[in-house]
């Protein structure tokens, strides 16, 4: 699975695995081309229809930690499911995981430059 962000600058990039890849080349059969932003770096992935199709080159580079550990964001929501017992169980957890998800959205963002063309 992988997801397309927006970045600052205004143009799509996709999130997999823990890295950044930005568009490179649309091609005439339908499929897209998206290589890592990290510089020096050339692993890149296709993707048809909405689906990645190949995986290519392994990346230079280390990626990133996850900025918030899982097991504290299960540990809070233990707490919250504890705490507000008339609260259904899947509307804690989906406030959670979109709080959790958007944490790492925001800490990528500030630690990569998107643009390897600067
Ligand atoms: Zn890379």
């Amino acid at each position: 699975m992988y997801s397309v962000v927006q970045t600052q600058k205004g143009f799509k990039a996709v999130h997999f695995q823990e890295n950044f890849y930005r568009l490179q080349k649309s091609n005439k059969n339908g499929t897209t081309r998206w290589i890592c932003t990290k510089r020096q770096c050339s692993s890149s992935l296709t993707i048809k229809n909405e689906t990645i199709q190949v995986v290519r080159g392994t990346h230079n580079h280390e990626n990133l930690k996850r900025a918030v550990p899982i097991m504290k964001v299960v540990d809070e929501m233990r707490h919250a499911v504890c705490n507000n017992v008339s609260k259904p169980i899947a509307q804690i957890y989906n406030e959670h995981v979109s709080q959790y998800v958007n944490t790492i959205f925001f800490f990528f963002l500030s630690f990569y430059h998107l643009s390897r063309d600067e």
